[in-house]
C-alpha cells in the first residue's frame, strides 16, 4: 500500500516509528508536511499539491495534526478524503476532539462517565456554578489548553472565584469540574484502535502536582485495565468517532470517567511503558480497514 503521514515533523517519534512500522510491514510510506499542502478546492478532479507537484495517489493518511493547526490540518485531511483517500480518523472527528466542550457533550449524552462538568463564558453567579459541581475543590480548565496548561485545581471556594473571575477577564470559555481526588495525582491512558484497546499506561503526576502530563514531569508505568475501563476508553473512542485514539480516564470511585479523548496520540510514552509496537497494529489495522471511497463524512 501507499501510505502518507500527514506530519509537520518527520523526525518526531510517533511520526518516525509509524514511518518505520509501515515500511517493516512492506508499505510504501511518505511524510508529508500537512501545512504546506495545498489544494484547488474547486476542482471537479480534486487533488492536493506539494512542493510544486500534484501528490500521487494513496490508499491511506495518517493524520497528525497538532492542535494549532487543527483548522487547516483537517481540510487537508478532508481533501484527501474527497480523493477517496482512507483516512485512519476522519477529518470531522478529529475537528470534533479538538473542541473539549462538543466531546463532552457528545460522551454525556451517551451516558459516559465523566467527572461533574460546568461551562461558563461570562456567569453572572459564579458561586452557583462551582455549587452546581459539587463545591470546592474544583479543577478549572481553559478551553483551549493542551498538556496541561490551563488546568488549575482550586481547593476553596474563594480561590476557584477568583480564578474564575481571572479567566473571565481574558475572555476566555472555561469549564470548571469536579476534583477526583481519589485518583491521586495519577490518570490511565488508554490507546484505541479500531474498537481495542491496544496499549494502557498509568501515569503519576510529579509529588506536589495534580496534573499527570508527561509534559507537566509526570511519570509512566504499566496497568491492567478492569473490564469497566476498557468498555469506558472503547465507547468514548467511538462516541467520538475516532480510529486511533487516546482516551485519558480517571479511576474515580464509582467507576471510569473520561477525561478527554486525543486523535493524534503520542507514540513514545505509551510504546515505552507497555514495549508494544503500537506503530505496527495501527499499520495492520490500515491493512485491513483502508478501502477506497470508505470515509463516512464527505459532506453528502
Ligand atoms: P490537557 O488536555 O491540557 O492535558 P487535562 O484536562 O487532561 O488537560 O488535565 C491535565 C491533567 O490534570 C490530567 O491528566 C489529570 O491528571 C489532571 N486532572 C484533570 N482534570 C481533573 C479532575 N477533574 N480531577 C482530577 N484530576 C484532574
Ligand atoms: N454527525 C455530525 C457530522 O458527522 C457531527 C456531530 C458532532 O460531532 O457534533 O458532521
Amino acid at each position: 500500500m501507499r501510505i502518507a503521514i500527514l506530519s509537520r515533523n518527520p523526525r518526531l517519534y510517533s511520526t518516525r516509528r509509524l514511518q518505520e512500522a509501515g515500511i517493516a510491514r512492506g508499505h510504501e510510506v511518505d511524510v508529508i508536511d500537512t501545512m504546506h499542502c495545498y489544494m484547488d478546492i474547486t476542482s471537479s478532479n480534486p487533488s492536493v499539491r506539494y512542493k510544486g507537484k500534484r501528490l500521487p495517489r494513496y490508499d491511506a493518511v495518517i493524520p497528525r495534526i497538532g492542535a494549532s493547526v487543527s483548522f487547516y490540518g483537517t481540510s487537508v485531511v478532508r481533501q484527501f478524503e474527497m480523493m477517496g483517500t482512507y483516512s485512519i480518523n476522519e477529518s470531522v472527528a478529529i475537528s470534533r476532539s479538538r473542541d473539549k466542550l462538543r466531546s463532552l457533550q457528545l460522551l454525556s449524552r451517551k451516558g459516559i462517565g465523566m467527572p461533574r462538568t460546568g461551562f461558563a463564558h461570562h456567569p453572572d453567579k459564579i458561586d452557583d456554578l462551582i455549587k452546581n459541581v459539587g463545591g470546592a475543590p474544583v479543577v478549572i480548565k481553559l478551553l483551549e489548553g493542551t498538556q496541561g496548561i490551563g488546568v488549575v485545581l482550586a481547593e476553596t471556594q474563594k480561590a476557584a472565584e477568583s480564578i474564575i473571575e481571572a479567566f473571565m477577564g481574558l475572555n476566555a470559555s472555561i469549564l470548571v469540574q469536579e476534583y477526583i481526588k481519589e485518583a491521586g495525582g495519577s490518570d490511565i491512558r488508554c490507546f484505541v484502535v479500531g474498537d481495542k484497546v491496544v496499549a494502557a499506561m498509568k501515569r503519576q503526576a510529579a509529588p506536589g502536582e495534580f496534573r499527570s502530563n508527561l509534559h507537566r514531569g509526570g511519570s509512566a508505568s504499566l496497568t491492567r485495565l478492569s473490564p469497566a475501563e476498557r468498555k469506558c476508553a472503547i465507547d468514548a473512542a467511538r462516541t467520538m468517532g475516532l480510529n486511533c485514539c487516546g482516551v485519558d480516564i480517571l479511576r474515580a470511585v464509582n467507576g471510569p470517567v473520561v477525561m478527554e479523548v486525543n486523535s493524534s496520540p503520542g507514540l513514545e510514552g505509551i510504546e515505552s511503558a507497555t514495549s508494544k509496537d503500537v506503530a505496527g497494529i495501527v499499520i495492520e489495522f490500515i491493512e485491513k480497514n483502508a478501502a477506497a471511497h470508505k470515509t463516512k463524512t464527505r459532506g453528502k
